[in-house]
């Protein structure tokens, strides 16, 4: 039987995140899709900073066009695109207080889905994924040292695969969560609703910088909004079929205009719901995306986003098992870290303005985070960080935290002998100890894993060093211990003793280090 050491099922965005973040570290993966490209109806449109340093970290920097510094995604409510245009609605929530800080060396982008799929599956192959299109898992067994699939391709040719690890990025509907038995709870199903895809020379109307209109007038109102290249898509709020010419006469109600020659590309139909899954893992099969969590859009762009990081958090975890570097027991922080982050933005998605109205209850009186906080200051708590005590708050940005464990490392922009660099270019492939100290170089010699030193004004120097350290809460002689994800997983603020020790008993601890 043919093997694979990861097994990812589903092509969707999480999927080939998942198939290209473990090529990346050189985990051969195979991948199987059922249909035989991306749908011809994209979802997803807006992709947060988070995702494109995830993006930057395996080479797709250059190949995702980024939105410009200080870009904002803009609403308004209108009678039509052609007619009044009424109050704009902020992306929530502004905050008048969050300093200019640079947080990121990237900011987010605007890019279908149709369109960021092919480049994710193109660079996934490149670094040595198995992609194979057109296949379904039609079932799967688990035994203790690995998981069955019986995989069958569009021809109807049938063959089996053996996976140490099975990653279900099938979807919301996942087959593997059912066929597992993982229940899941939330908000529940809000509705169902069915959208218009279009093509029609309405760029004109995207000058003011508006992208997304709340179409409201008499008996009529609909959410309409543009890919941004020349395709618009129309979502009504109930699930009613419409025939073509009830199509058509309601992209001219909602454009304002019937002189203009519209193309008619397909419909969709989709289930907002809110529903984290009960479990993240079942042996060796790990949910991720909306497998595992299913949140309705949001100005949040807590859907693919949420999604991209789980697999980028399961990455570096599944190789470092698979190469003997860490227990099995590390794939257990999996479920630990990122099933509370689906929790805390299904709460954050009830108790902002968009879908406040529809709590029903589960958002209570949630505090607000901003989106710096969401995106670049969540906290995990796991056996994997040292330090992350209960009394912290889920999220927080970046120069609050300061280097606490269990968030990311903050970017500065530091000169490395190449050039200039962002210190986030030179983790999330190791463990990388930030010090500023030589006497913990021959304690990172001892510690093993292949554990890098970057000495703060020696292989880094930051054009500002103190302040570098401080945005790692280092003192002169204290060191921070960085995971592959890029996650500060300890720190030391002051030399200890024996910092050798300290050191090897740290990076076994969050190891998982058999
Ligand atoms: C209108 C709309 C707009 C959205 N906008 C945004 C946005 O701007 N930003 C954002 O972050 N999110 C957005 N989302 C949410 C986002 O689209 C989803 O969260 C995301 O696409 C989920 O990706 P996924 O890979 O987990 O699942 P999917 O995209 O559903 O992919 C699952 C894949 O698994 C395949 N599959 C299932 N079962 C099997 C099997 N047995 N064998 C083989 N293959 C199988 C399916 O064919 C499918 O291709 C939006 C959603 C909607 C509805």
């Amino acid at each position: 039987m043919d093997s694979t050491p990861v097994l990812v099922v589903g092509g969707g965005l999480v999927g080939l995140s998942a198939a290209m973040f473990l090529a990346w570290r050189g985990v051969p993966t195979v991948l199987v899709e059922r249909h035989a490209g991306s749908s011809p109806h994209p979802r997803a449109i807006g992709y947060t900073p988070r995702t494109m340093e995830l993006f930057r970290a395996v080479g797709l920097g250059g190949r995702i066009p980024q939105s410009p510094p200080g870009f904002k995604l803009r609403r308004a409510r209108v009678e039509s695109l052609a007619g009044a245009w009424f109050e704009e609605s902020a992306w929530t929530p502004e905050n008048p207080h969050a300093p200019s800080i640079e947080y990121s060396p990237c900011t987010g982008t605007a890019l279908a889905q149709d369109r960021l799929e092919p480049i994710l599956r193109e660079r996934a192959v490149e670094l040595g994924a198995d992609i194979r299109l057109s296949t379904e898992l039609v079932r799967f067994e688990q035994d203790a040292e690995g998981v069955t699939a019986w995989l069958r391709e569009r021809g109807g040719r049938e063959y089996s695969l053996r996976a140490a690890y099975v990653i279900a990025a099938d979807g919301h509907r996942s087959p593997l969560r059912e066929a597992l038995g993982i229940g899941r709870e939330g908000r529940g199903h809000m509705r169902t609703v069915r959208s218009v895809l279009f093509r029609a020379p309405l760029d004109a109307y995207l000058q003011a910088g508006v992208t997304q209109f709340q179409v409201e007038q008499p008996g009529f109102s609909a959410f309409l909004t543009t890919y941004g290249d020349g395709r618009w898509v129309l979502i009504f709020s109930d699930d009613e079929e419409r025939d073509e010419a009830t199509l058509r006469s309601l992209v001219s109600r909602a454009v304002g205009r019937s002189d203009l020659e519209v193309e008619l590309i397909t419909t969709g139909r989709w289930e907002l719901s809110a529903l984290i899954a009960d479990r993240f893992a079942s042996g060796r099969v790990f949910l991720a995306g909306d497998a595992a969590h299913t949140l309705p859009p949001s100005r949040g762009g807590y859907g693919a986003n949420t999604g991209i990081e789980d697999v980028h958090n399961l990455a570096w975890k599944l190789f470092s098992v698979l190469s003997g570097a860490s227990s099995p027991a590390l794939l257990d922080t999996y479920d630990a870290e990122r099933r509370p982050i689906a929790w805390l933005r299904h709460e954050q998605i009830f108790a902002r303005a968009d879908y406040k109205a529809e709590a029903a209850g589960t958002a209570g009186d949630a505090r607000i985070f901003d989106d710096d906080a969401m995106e670049l200051g969540q906290l995990y708590r796991s056996t994997a960080v040292l330090g992350a005590s209960d009394t912290l708050p889920p999220a927080a940005r970046p120069e609050q935290w300061a280097g606490q464990p269990g968030t990311r490392a903050p970017h500065a922009w530091v000169s490395d002998g190449d050039g200039r660099r962002s210190t986030l270019d030179l983790l999330q492939r190791g463990w990388v100890l930030f010090t500023g100290d030589a006497r913990w170089r021959a304690a990172v010699e001892q510690a093993g894993l292949g554990l890098q030193c970057l000495r703060i004004g020696a292989e880094v120097q930051p054009s500002d060093a103190d302040a570098f350290r401080e945005a790692l809460g280092l003192g002169k002689e204290g060191a921070s211990l960085v995971r592959p994800d890029g996650y500060v997983a300890w720190r030391s603020l002051d030399l200890p003793v024996d910092p050798a020790g300290v050191l090897t008993k740290a990076l076994r601890q969050v190891s998982s280090a058999p």
